[in-house]
C-alpha cells in the first residue's frame, strides 16, 4: 500500500510536469502566431526616411474606455449614406499637394487622430464660425469609442478619411494591413454612413504595409505639404508660423484634433484661418482640392483640342478626342457640350 502510494506520488509529479510543459507550449504557440501577423516595432526599426517623417509623439496604441455612450445613428441618416470619393486619376496614388495653374489660392486643412473628447468639438466650432470645410482622418478605435463625436463631424459637413485602427508604425503583413484599414472603414460606415476613399498613413509611413494596401484598393494616399508640427506641441506663435511660412496654393495642411492635448492647435487655428484668409486663401476639403486640379486638367485638354481645330486640323483629327470626351461622363457642365461639338465635327468630316 505504502509502495503504491509512493508510486502514485511519483507519477503524480510527472503528470504535473507534463501539464506545465503543455501549458507553456500553448502560450508559446499563441505568441508565435501573434508575432506572425504583425512584427513588433523593435524587430523592424523604421528606415532612415521613415524616422525623419514619423512624428514621434503620436502613438495611439492603447484601447481607451469609451467616455461617450454609444447611441446608434438615426435611421434616416443611415439611409443617406455618403461616399467621400476622389477623381479617378488620384485613386491608387500618393500625393502631398496639387500644383494649380490658376490663381485660385485653395488650401486644405486636415486634422488627424480623432475623434477626440473636447478638442474635436472645439475645432468643429471654430470651423463652423468661419464656414470652413476640412478633412478629418480618423483612427478606427477612436470612432468606436467616441461615435457621437464622429457623427457630429459628419453632420457638420466635414470630410473624413481612414487613418487605420491602431495607428501602428510597425511593419505589417498584408492581412494585418488589410485589417487595420477595413476594420476602420467598417466602423466609419456603421457609425456615420460614410464610405471614404481617402487614406492617410500613420506617421506618413509609406512602406510598412497599410499604404500599399490602400493604393491597391483605390484609396488616394493623402500626405501633406504643410506640417504644423503640432504633435510636438510648439508654442502657439510657433505653430501659426509653421503653417503660414509653408502655406502654398494647392497645399495640404497637417494638424491634429486627437491623440493627446491639442489645446495649442485649438488656440492657433483661428489665427491661422484669419491670416490665410487675409492672404487670399480659401479653404477646401481634400476631395475638393483634387477636383479643382481635375477641372484644370480637363479645361487644358479642351483648350488644346480647340487650338488644334482652329489651326485647321480637321482631317481625321477628332475621332479620338470625341471618344475621350464621350467617355468622361459627368464632370464640368461645359465638358459635355464640347463632346457634342466634337462628335458633330467628326460626323461632318
Ligand atoms: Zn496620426
Amino acid at each position: 500500500m505504502g509502495n503504491r502510494r509512493r508510486l502514485f506520488a511519483r507519477h503524480h509529479s510527472i503528470w504535473l510536469t507534463l501539464l506545465a510543459f503543455a501549458v507553456s507550449m500553448g502560450f508559446g504557440l499563441v505568441l508565435f502566431i501573434e508575432l506572425g501577423t504583425s512584427y513588433p516595432a523593435i524587430l523592424m526599426p523604421p528606415t532612415r526616411s521613415e524616422q525623419v517623417q514619423a512624428p514621434p509623439s503620436i502613438r495611439v496604441t492603447q484601447e481607451v474606455k469609451p467616455k461617450v455612450a454609444l447611441k446608434p445613428l438615426p435611421k434616416q441618416q443611415l439611409q443617406t449614406s455618403k461616399l467621400v470619393s476622389i477623381p479617378v486619376q488620384f485613386q491608387g496614388t500618393t500625393f502631398a499637394d496639387v500644383k494649380l495653374n490658376s490663381q485660385d489660392k485653395a488650401i486644405a486643412l486636415t486634422f488627424d487622430d480623432g475623434p477626440w473628447p473636447k478638442s474635436t468639438e472645439q475645432i468643429l466650432s471654430i470651423l463652423k464660425q468661419h464656414n470652413i470645410k476640412s478633412t478629418f482622418f480618423w483612427i478606427g478605435q477612436n470612432v468606436q469609442n467616441y461615435p457621437q463625436l464622429a457623427q457630429k463631424v459628419v453632420a457638420d459637413g466635414q470630410n473624413v478619411g481612414n487613418h487605420t485602427w491602431h495607428h501602428w508604425y510597425r511593419r505589417m503583413n498584408e492581412a494585418t494591413a488589410a485589417s487595420e484599414i477595413e476594420r476602420t472603414a467598417a466602423v466609419i460606415f456603421k457609425t456615420t454612413g460614410v464610405r471614404t476613399l481617402l487614406f492617410r498613413p500613420p506617421g506618413g509611413l509609406l512602406h510598412n504595409g497599410p499604404a500599399d494596401y490602400a493604393k491597391t484598393h483605390q484609396y488616394g494616399v493623402v500626405m501633406w505639404s504643410v506640417d504644423s508640427e503640432d504633435y510636438d506641441r510648439p508654442s502657439v506663435p510657433r505653430l501659426v508660423k509653421n503653417v503660414l511660412s509653408r502655406a502654398k496654393s494647392g497645399g495640404i495642411v497637417l494638424m491634429h484634433d486627437g491623440g493627446g492635448d491639442r489645446s495649442h492647435t485649438v488656440e492657433a487655428l483661428p489665427l491661422i484661418i484669419d491670416a490665410l484668409t487675409k492672404s487670399g486663401y480659401r479653404f477646401v476639403t481634400v476631395p475638393e482640392l483634387l477636383e479643382i486640379k481635375n477641372k484644370e486638367q480637363v479645361a487644358l485638354k479642351d483648350k488644346s483640342a480647340t487650338t488644334q481645330r482652329s489651326a485647321g486640323g480637321s482631317s481625321g483629327c477628332c475621332f479620338e478626342q470625341a471618344q475621350e470626351h464621350q467617355s468622361k461622363g459627368s464632370g464640368a457642365g461645359d465638358q459635355g457640350n464640347t463632346g457634342v461639338r466634337e462628335r458633330q465635327l467628326f460626323t461632318n468630316n
